[in-house]
């Protein structure tokens, strides 16, 4: 079966535009087929060398009762159901309304693998809503012109790794899981930002380094709150741990397959096993076996973790088969900071999931990381340090006009991103916005957490 890819949205975002894109003229009417809803359009997708199927839920528009949202609701619950990810469209012009939150809501509730989309982006009006855009906790939005056919391999990219896995997948042997997710509970969704919610923590890694043995321990040393319940998705399990009194819940990504005894391509599943916890994550452990660190795949999803701005914590587990301890920590720490500059500071622990040993750094360490993920600087800090850097380092002159930086305030937290009010944003150097960033990094004590950093003209 090949991958599928439901667009989904409010009316008049640009969801039919987009698959006319996709599609061109490889369109297959759902329409026709009996039995099948007449809302939903089904085409074959290429960008570039990707082929997928498509799915459109712009035919609700032509509804004009009044039960639209109820319909609405039904359809991309449909689509969501039909489709292996969601690329969940705004329109960037527009920015967030109440409407998109009421799909991001939809999208939660179903665990959909989501893809956020900003259409509209050609040009300047787009800035405002890409930034709120952050906001709906869906990661970082990809910027999209359905109708100038921009963004397109930005796209691609992103897909090509979902079609890839889902081609690899040659038998889908893993049984759906038949379990009532309570559509009412409000944990069903990821990432609520309330602290009454579970802290939601993924554990990922290649096959052995040690995931289930972490997760049975953790398990085992905190005392269980509930049993492994069905997961948020069908391919990861969570259980629920307390950690003094704050209630964490931890995707063991590894545990499902087994019991589903996928066997075969253990290694390509559980890569995509993966992605989809990134996703449903607020802070990312990235498990690594001591013996084979820092492998490919590894520092793959560490990035990954890093574009959809999740906190990472480094683990390097089977600690207790190590024979020189110090040299090789060291040797870890130069690796990380070289193999992953993006996520300069990271913390790295070293644990035993075997023995135990280790677990408490890190729990701390999650606990740590998910608390400088939420950080939040006050304006007046931010531009009393802002003054400093520009003394120290003023910014690029393009053309012999220097840029201003006038002003800088916080934007959102989870991960943090900031906003410089500045006069010619277009011009502004990688290398400027890279100074700023590993600044508040080290001076607001930031370490390891995607940091972003918006520069916008005033107008
Ligand atoms: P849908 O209801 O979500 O399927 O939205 P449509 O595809 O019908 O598009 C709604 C309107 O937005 C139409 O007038 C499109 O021409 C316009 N539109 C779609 N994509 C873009 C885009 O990338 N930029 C701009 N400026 N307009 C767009
Ligand atoms: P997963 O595929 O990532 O879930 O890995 P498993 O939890 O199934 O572990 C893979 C293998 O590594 C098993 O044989 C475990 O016993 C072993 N293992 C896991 N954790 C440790 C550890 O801390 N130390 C040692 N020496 N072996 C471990």
């Amino acid at each position: 079966m090949s991958f599928t890819l439901a667009i989904v949205g409010r009316p008049n975002v640009g969801k039919s535009t987009l698959f006319n894109r996709l599609v061109g003229r490889r369109l297959a009417l759902v329409d026709d087929q009996p039995g099948v809803t007449r809302d939903l359009r089904e085409g074959e997708a290429k960008i570039a060398d990707l082929r997928f199927t498509v799915i459109d839920t712009a035919g609700l528009e032509d509804a004009t009762d009044d039960s639209l949202q109820g319909r609405m609701r039904r359809l991309t619950e449909r689509a969501v159901e039909m489709a292996d990810a969601c690329l969940f469209v705004i329109d960037a012009r527009v920015g967030v309304t109440a409407v998109d939150e009421i799909f991001a809501e939809i999208l939660r509730r179903k665990s959909a693998t989501v893809i956020l989309a900003a259409n509209k982006c050609e040009g300047r009006a787009a800035e405002a809503g890409l930034l709120e855009a952050y906001a709906l906790g869906l990661g970082e939005p990809v910027r999209l012109s359905a109708e100038h056919g921009e963004g397109m391999m930005d796209l691609y990219t992103l897909l090509k790794p979902m079609v890839t896995d889902a081609e690899e997948r040659v038998t889908e042997t893993a049984p759906e899981t038949d379990v009532d997710v309570d559509e009412d509970d409000p944990d069903a969704g990821p990432r609520v930002p309330t602290w009454e919610k579970p802290l939601q923590v993924a554990v990922v890694g290649r096959p052995n380094a040690g995931k289930s043995t972490l997760v049975n321990k953790l398990l085992g040393e905190e005392r269980l709150l509930t049993g492994p319940e069905a997961g948020i998705t069908r391919d990861a399990i969570s259980v629920r741990l307390d950690w003094d009194g704050l209630p964490v819940r931890i995707f063991d990504t590894a545990g499902m397959r087994k019991k589903a005894k996928v066997q075969e391509k253990l290694e390509k599943l559980s890569v995509s096993d993966g992605l989809r916890a990134v996703k449903f994550a607020e802070v990312v452990v990235v498990l690594l076996d001591a013996a084979i660190p820092f492998e490919q795949q590894d520092l793959r999803i560490a990035d990954l973790a890093e574009r959809e701005g999740r906190a990472v914590v480094i683990a390097v587990n089977k600690w207790d088969a190590e024979a020189d301890k110090n040299e090789k920590i060291q040797m870890l720490r130069e690796e990380c900071e070289r193999l992953l500059p993006q996520l300069r500071g990271v913390p790295l622990v070293t644990v035993s999931a075997k023995t135990g040993r280790g677990l408490d750094r890190l729990r701390d360490a999650i606990l740590g990381a998910h608390d400088v993920w939420n950080r939040r600087v006050t304006t007046s800090k931010l531009n009393q340090w802002l003054g400093a850097m520009i003394e120290a380092h003023p910014p690029p002159a393009p053309g012999g006009r220097r840029i201003k930086l006038r002003y800088m305030t916080q934007a959102k937290t989870r991960p943090p991103g900031f906003v410089v009010m500045c006069s010619n944003p277009k011009e502004m150097s990688e290398a400027y916005s890279r100074y700023l960033v590993n600044g508040l990094r080290v001076d607001f004590d930031m370490p390891g957490t995607p940091i972003r950093l918006w520069m916008r003209s005033q107008s």
